[in-house]
């Protein structure tokens, strides 16, 4: 295991950090304030080739395969440089469970109709795969697609999904065999406009309040034979290859933000001062940030151990699940004693300490909950 980067990946982190400082931080406390996406920083992300980077040549990427390993370093990057964690968060969900499923599942006019679109900002992507009833358990989905002559007939609605109410095609699952349970899950590609296909507008949430978030509906929504996101019932298979990949880049970004975290904190702590001293001389203080930076470094190893594992196409199931786990308890963990730290400022928006916190809370419920993690790790151990 080798996890040196290279002098021209360095140079691109640093790069990445720049760009995300001088062009992605304006106005952040309002768009929070306001649940602002901004399809202007969307765009400037697509100029920078934030979004190419989860595609191939020749659609719209820059080579034949993804190079995985520069792309956690620059989501990374991301993190670390843009103050608005919903932006990464977005990207990455469209990078990881858009594009990278049609990357490797999709039909060649699939690449060509969706991964250009994407990698070019033409297209914004979502991927639906909560209901209401099937979360965690999400096999269980009750969205059906009835196969009739050219296609498919959807019905149900996805819940929860980021970049729903704004996206121009989604990724969703439904089952063409319920008899079968999970062995009946197949992918499509449904498009903004299909008859029978609608958006609801974006739902206020507790964080992450730059990215539109909502529910897909589906009633009678006829999807053509093309728009099958590999064979019918491979959407069990597809899922948990996407996962996999979700799971390490989507905290990517999040693992930059921690460090931002972690630098700020520790300069206010030395700044500030209480009892004639700065309050990093009391060791209830210090012992917070030496623990926050015990949780940065854990989980920058275990985020590094899955991209070079993935980046060779090897399985990662258990490494993922340790990842997610560790990196998302860690930064709420890291929010809340940041927030200790700062004392009252902390808990004035303007501040710009508590919004952390709240971005933080929801990556132990995506991409499978903490308890879920658990359940993967110990089932992977026999139990
Ligand atoms: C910010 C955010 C973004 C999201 N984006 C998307 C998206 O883009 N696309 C998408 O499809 N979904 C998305 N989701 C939905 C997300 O994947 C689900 O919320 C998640 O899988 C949990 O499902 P649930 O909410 O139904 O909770 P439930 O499954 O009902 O879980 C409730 C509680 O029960 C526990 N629990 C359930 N089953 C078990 C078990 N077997 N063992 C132990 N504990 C268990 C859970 O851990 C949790 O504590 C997003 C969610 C959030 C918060």
């Amino acid at each position: 295991m080798d996890f040196s980067w290279n002098e021209e990946q360095l140079e691109f982190k640093k790069r990445t950090i720049k760009f995300a400082q001088n062009e992605l931080c304006s106005n952040v406390l309002n768009a929070d304030k306001t649940s602002q996406f901004s399809t202007k920083d969307w765009k400037k992300c697509v100029a920078y080739g934030i979004q190419k980077m989860a595609s191939i040549k020749p659609y719209g990427g820059a080579a034949d395969k993804i190079d995985l390993l520069s792309a956690t370093l620059a989501m990374e990057a991301m993190g670390y440089g843009c103050k608005d964690n919903g932006l990464p968060f977005a990207l990455n969900a469209q990078m990881w469970t858009v594009q990278m499923p049609i990357v490797q599942f999709g039909s060649k006019l699939q690449k060509e109709k969706y991964l250009n679109g994407m990698a070019t900002g033409k297209l914004i992507g979502c991927h639906g795969l909560t209901e209401e009833n099937a979360g965690s358990d999400v096999f269980s989905m009750q969205t059906t697609a009835t196969k009739v002559e050219g296609g498919y007939i959807l019905n149900g609605k996805k819940c929860y999904i980021t970049l729903g109410p704004i996206a121009d095609i989604a990724v969703i699952f439904a089952s063409t065999n319920p008899k079968v349970g999970k062995w009946g899950i197949t992918g499509f590609i449904v498009e903004k406009g299909m008859k029978g296909f609608s958006q609801s507008s974006n739902k206020e949430k507790m964080g992450m309040r730059t990215v539109p978030f909502g529910d897909l509906m589906f009633d009678d929504c006829f999807v053509p034979d093309e728009n099958l996101l590999g064979k019918e019932g491979a959407g069990w298979a597809i899922t948990s290859h996407t996962l996999e990949y979700d799971r390490c880049c989507i905290l990517a970004s999040q693992l930059g933000a921690m460090e931002r975290q972690l630098e700020e904190s520790i300069a206010f702590v030395k700044k500030r001062k209480q009892f004639g001293k700065s309050i990093g001389e009391f060791q209830s203080v210090s012992n917070r940030i030496a623990d926050m930076k015990l949780r940065l470094e854990t989980s920058r190893l275990l985020l590094y151990q899955v991209a070079w594992l993935k980046n060779q196409d090897k399985p990662a199931m258990m490494e993922a699940a340790l990842l997610k786990l560790q990196l998302s308890e860690s930064f709420v963990t890291s929010s809340l004693d940041a927030m200790r730290n700062n004392g009252g400022r902390a808990y004035l928006s303007e501040n710009e300490i508590e919004r952390n916190l709240r971005d933080a809370v929801g990556s132990i419920l995506y991409a499978g909950t903490s308890d879920i993690q658990r359940n993967i790790i110990a089932n992977l151990l026999g139990l």
